[in-house]
């Protein structure tokens, strides 16, 4: 009899051959050219990964938030930026999923789980981040339809995309403001269009960019759940699993820089022996692999109680701040072991150090995650 133990196994290990075979001989020479990986993405269609969350009833695979988290960590192994091929258009399943009408799913969730239909998830404005609350996107109705007007920054697969999550105010008079937001499911389509590309530091490969709504039409029946003034609460209940996604990304990019960094070391000789020999270069790799065995830990024991269905905030908030710093610094360690050739493209370190600060910012930056942190704990605590 197959358990829910030899399913993960075996959806784990067929990504991590996939990530070996596939991924890693072509990742950096991708990467430098900041070309769109469409071979990649296509195999990721085939694996059933763009399914990976959905339910199997619309043709998903259902994983459950452990397996899905150590899927990502075993893609950002070869690079980070297909989990992010994959990210936000799962945050609009999970959406959908969760607070989706059976009409919704039923159009939606089947395109999404085989590729046809790529979703993105437009929040971030170009004046509101954290601030999610402040965002000036509108929706006005008229007739059968919404009218959204207004400008998102940031919006990671916004050119590849043909779903978007918009989140915008429906009611901007209510207060607190976060009541008037509403989320909605818009096809690509006129009205909507992608302005520039940002040029990143890292996480090249996939776009991110400005979206511009003028008079886009989204019809009533695409209001998520069917009720305006839900759209914030609907983005919150995301974020448990977004920031467990991106913890697994950061223990993924950790692993993947120290083990370059432990293989060179015993290959780079000074001193007349290899400076894994070394005493100092012994004392970084010990905390190296420590600190990113505590952020795997971490992130598993967030991931469980989810799937326990418990609430998780807290460990997801503290899985996520916790692996990201561990990142950036696992990463820059990586770098000094390869001494001057960890500076240079001849090794992938140089991209691990690119892409380990998205970590710190995306899904909440890490100060926030404090705060959010601090208030659930306090709230925990009272006295
Ligand atoms: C590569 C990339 C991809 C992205 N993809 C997407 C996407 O697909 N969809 C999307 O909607 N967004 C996306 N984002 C946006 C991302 O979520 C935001 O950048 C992030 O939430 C931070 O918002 P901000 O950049 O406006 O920073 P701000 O909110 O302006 O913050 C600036 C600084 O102030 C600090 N700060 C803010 N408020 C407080 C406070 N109360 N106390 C202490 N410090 C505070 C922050 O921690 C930060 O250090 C992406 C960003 C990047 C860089």
């Amino acid at each position: 009899m197959t358990t829910p133990q030899d399913v993960r196994e075996e959806i784990v290990s067929t990504v991590r051959r996939f990530v070996e075979r596939e991924v890693m001989p072509v990742a950096s020479e991708l990467e430098h050219r900041n070309e769109y990986p469409h071979a990649l993405v296509k195999r990721l269609k085939e694996l059933g990964l763009f399914g990976a969350t959905i339910p199997q009833e619309y043709g998903g695979l259902d994983l459950d938030v452990t397996t899905y988290a150590m899927v990502v960590e075993e893609l950002c192994k070869g690079w980070m930026s297909l989990s992010g091929v994959l990210n936000t258009h799962l945050m609009l399943a999970f959406m959908l999923k969760t607070h989706g009408s059976d009409e919704q799913k039923r159009r939606y969730l089947p395109g999404m789980a085989s590729g046809e239909h790529h979703g993105a998830l437009c929040l971030t404005e170009p004046h509101a981040g954290s601030d999610v609350q402040r965002i000036r996107t509108t929706a006005v109705r008229r007739g059968d339809d919404y009218i959204l007007n207004g400008s998102k920054m940031f919006i990671t697969n916004a050119r590849s995309a043909t779903l978007y999550a918009i989140a915008a105010k429906t009611d901007n008079k209510i207060d607190p403001p976060y009541k008037g937001i509403s989320m909605f499911v818009g096809e690509k389509g006129p009205g909507l269009s992608v302005g520039r590309d940002l040029e990143k530091l890292g996480y090249k490969g996939i776009e991110t960019c400005e979206v511009h709504m003028e008079d886009y039409r989204v019809p009533l029946t695409n209001l998520l759940g069917g009720k305006e003034g839900q759209g914030f609460f609907h983005v919150m209940s995301g974020l448990e699993v977004g920031r467990i996604n991106i913890a697994a990304r950061a223990v993924g990019v950790a692993s993947a820089a120290f083990h370059q960094a432990i293989r060179y070391a015993q290959q780079r000789e000074t001193f007349g022996k290899p400076i894994a020999e070394h005493q100092a270069i012994q004392l970084k790799l010990a905390d190296m692999a420590t600190k990113i065995e505590a952020a795997r830990l971490l992130t598993y024991a967030a991931a469980d109680k989810k799937d326990r269905g418990e609430r998780c905030d807290v460990e997801a908030g503290m899985a996520k701040l916790f692996s990201s710093e561990t990142c950036l610094e696992v990463a820059t360690e990586a770098m000094r072991i390869l001494g001057g050739y960890g500076y240079t493209n001849e090794f992938p370190v140089e991209r691990y150090y690119r892409d380990a600060p998205l970590m710190i910012i995306g899904e909440g930056t890490n100060e926030i995650q404090r705060l959010v942190i601090a208030k659930q704990l306090l709230q925990r605590h009272k006295i």
